[in-house]
């Protein structure tokens, strides 16, 4: 397992104006915007702008401002999808997470019944 950041991520291109995205919210700490191949009729990927890989890389260094600013970004953009049904919030690490992008993300999931946690 590593946790050296490389640069040249997909969404480290996306932060630097690289690659388009639709942004859904930007703080000075964070940038939110739609997945491109969206798994449900909401799916937001939600990204600190710091260089940080893991949910556990995130957590362990970024600085309480910044933990705080991802996490009330995530609650308002849950409050302004209009997922009072329900969502879900996934984060996925590494080879056994399944991590495609290694620039920490959070997704947030919803706008439908989403069915059981994991496939049995
Ligand atoms: P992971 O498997 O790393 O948790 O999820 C990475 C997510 O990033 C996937 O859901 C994938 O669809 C999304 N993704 C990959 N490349 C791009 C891109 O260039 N733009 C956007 N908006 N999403 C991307």
């Amino acid at each position: 397992m590593t946790l050296t950041y490389d640069p040249q991520n997909i969404f480290a291109r996306i932060l630097r104006g690289e690659i388009p995205n639709k942004t859904v919210k930007e703080t000075a700490h964070t940038l939110a915007f739609h997945d491109i191949r969206p798994l449900a009729p909401v799916h937001i990927l939600v990204i600190p702008k710091g260089a940080y890989v893991t949910f556990g890389d995130f957590a362990a260094k970024a600085s309480a401002e910044e933990i705080a600013d991802f996490h009330r970004t995530c609650a308002a953009i849950i409050a302004e999808a209009g997922l009072d049904a329900g969502y879900r919030v996934i984060s996925n690490a590494h080879d056994h997470g399944g991590q495609e992008v290694p620039h920490y993300h959070l997704h947030i999931l919803g706008g439908a019944a989403l069915g059981p946690m994991l496939a049995r």
